[in-house]
């Protein structure tokens, strides 16, 4: 029988816990919060998305990603809840969520097998240092404190919201052992972009094509809903977009036509021509109703530099008519930041995964030393992929080059 201490009580960590304790390992937990799993009682919105059947989409790490889910993909992974007790629930685009879409009931299993599995939790304490003695790892808390280990487990994740536990801290226990650190950025949150055009547009959502630009380079392009905000522009498909657009000089282009029900530019061009036609006394103000809301109408006739007051539909000009297709097809925006740590979801960057070895997670440095999860330079797009790597890289550490044995 092995000890091993895991540093951290977050997704990875508790999932390397229940695995090591299956295959009969004496486990010892050791948390900085007050309690384990506080962030992952906030995923998918308190209901937990915990892993995506369909093809993998992790933006950095890929490869590695891809070779840890190869040993505990999906499959896997729902064996190992399934084993636990854990329904699952597939909905749309292959995300996972446990039967009841509670984050909570993911939490309660992962306990009552820490407990049945005797796994020792230890809550209050940070993680200071990592000191190998002979072939043992001694671990330090801030009070002083020790224990001592055949092998640790980092899973203390990255830097996205820090109030949740994950403050970065962690990196620090790995780069003193010779691994890497790569630069920590924000990743899956929200850009900050001027003001000016979005006045007014706060709380409106549209389905549309964003895409980051730097200079005439595309350098991402996601589809799905944006929100607008008083500070830029908010929605899944813009966090994805978010470590692209944290380059300096970046613009944001929205693609208002999907929200319009409208296929392309010309179809846009097309319709605003009828409307001048079979609207020819209609106030201009009304020329966006049934295709967009008022006050992204008034948006666009801004960015097109035209003032709809005491005009007609029927005054508009075919260069008029162009600006305003072109400012639909386009609504760009000059991108000021990126919404920081405190609301990100994940962290880009982290330990560089190529010090590890994929098939346990192990040190190709430090011999008996792992890690597991966001700590590691992987993120993944919305959809599970970030809980799916941190259950995954967490089950194979646990195990290390063992069989599961889950409950
Ligand atoms: C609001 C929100 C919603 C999300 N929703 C989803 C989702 O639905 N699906 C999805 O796939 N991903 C989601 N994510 C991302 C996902 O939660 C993380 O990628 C995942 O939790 C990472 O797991 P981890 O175990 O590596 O790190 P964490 O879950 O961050 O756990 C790390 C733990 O280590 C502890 N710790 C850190 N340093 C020390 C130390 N020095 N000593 C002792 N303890 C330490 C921390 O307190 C923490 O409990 C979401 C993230 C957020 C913030």
């Amino acid at each position: 029988m092995s000890r091993v201490i895991i540093i951290g009580g977050g997704a990875a960590g508790l999932a390397a816990a229940v695995s090591a304790a299956s295959c009969g390992d004496e486990v010892l937990v050791l948390e900085r919060m007050d309690r384990v799993g506080k962030k992952l009682l906030a995923t998918g919105n308190g209901r937990c998305n915990l892993m995506n059947t369909q093809t993998l989409r992790y933006p950095s790490g890929a490869d590695f990603a891809a070779e840890v889910l190869k040993r505990c993909g999906p499959a896997d992974q729902r064996r190992f809840w399934e084993g636990l007790g854990l329904r699952l629930r597939e909905e749309g685009e292959g995300r996972v969520y446990p039967a009841d879409a509670q984050a909570a009931t993911v939490l309660d299993v992962l306990r009552l097998h820490l407990a049945r599995l005797g796994v020792a939790v230890q809550t209050g304490v940070q993680v200071t240092a990592l000191t190998r003695e002979g072939r043992r790892w001694r671990v330090t808390v801030a009070s002083g404190e020790t224990w001592t280990a055949d092998r640790v487990i980092v899973a203390g994740g990255g830097r996205a919201q820090p109030k949740l536990g994950s403050d970065g801290s962690a990196y620090a226990l790995m780069t003193a052992q010779g691994h890497r650190l790569r630069t920590p950025m924000p990743a899956l949150t929200q850009i900050e972009t001027e003001r000016k055009p979005i006045a007014g547009l706060s709380g409106i959502r549209v389905k549309c094509g964003v895409s980051v630009w730097h200079g005439g380079r595309l350098l991402h392009r996601e589809n799905g809903e944006a929100l607008f905000a008083d500070y830029g522009v908010s929605g899944v498909c813009v966090m994805q977009c978010a470590q692209y657009a944290a380059k300096r000089d970046t613009s944001l282009s929205l693609c208002l036509l999907p929200d319009m029900g409208i296929a392309d530019e010309e179809g846009l061009r097309a319709e605003l021509q009828r409307r001048r036609t079979d609207w020819a006394r209609v106030p201009l103000e009304q020329l966006w109703t049934g295709l967009s809301p008022a006050r992204l109408g008034q948006a666009l006739f801004r960015r097109a530099e035209i003032r709809p007051n005491d005009r007609v539909c029927g005054s508009l000009t075919e260069a008029e008519i162009s600006r305003l297709t072109a400012a639909a097809a386009a609504f760009t925006l000059r991108v000021t930041g990126i919404r920081g740590f405190d609301t990100a979801q994940v962290t880009a960057g982290g330990i560089d995964t190529d010090g590890f070895d994929p098939a346990n997670l192990a040190s190709r440095i430090a011999p008996g030393l792992h890690a597991a999860g966001e700590v590691l330079d992987v993120d993944g797009d919305c959809g599970g992929f970030n809980l799916m790597f941190a259950f995954g890289s967490g089950i194979l550490a646990g195990l290390n080059g063992r069989k599961p044995n889950h409950p």
